[in-house]
């Protein structure tokens, strides 16, 4: 017999002071320019996404750090937070589970924060 229920482990939130969510339509062009760069942008800061031509991009700036690309979805989702926040949350049955997923979305979030600072002093132009 036994008892079980979800507890978060870890919640990861970044804010923001602004979102433009029409900043650019994804391009073979832009993938061309941002293929020279340690950081190609050619994916959701939040969710890993793949944006696929033709595809809106957003365009948040963090309090911390350079600005980051967003899919429409997490954009609309950071818009509709009410303090402009967006979070994940972990859930796992035992400790030990929910360290590792902590850990690995921990290492995730630090590897993309050092590919953002690629973007530092960059030009990104609108077309
Ligand atoms: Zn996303």
């Amino acid at each position: 017999m036994k008892l079980s229920k979800k507890i978060p482990a870890h919640t990861k939130t970044v804010e923001f002071n602004w979102c433009r969510k029409d900043f650019m339509v994804m391009c073979q062009k832009f993938r061309d320019i941002r293929s020279q760069s340690s950081n190609p942008m050619d994916s959701c800061f939040w969710c890993n996404h793949e944006f696929v031509d033709g595809e809106m991009m957003a365009l948040a700036q963090p309090k911390k750090g350079v600005n980051k690309p967003l899919c429409q979805k997490c954009a609309t989702l950071l818009l509709r937070g009410e303090e402009g926040e967006m979070k994940v949350v972990v859930v796992g049955t035992n400790q030990k589970d929910r360290e590792k997923v902590a850990k690995v979305i921990k290492d995730k979030y630090e590897r993309l924060a050092e590919m953002n600072e690629g973007l530092r002093g960059e030009e990104v132009r609108d077309e």
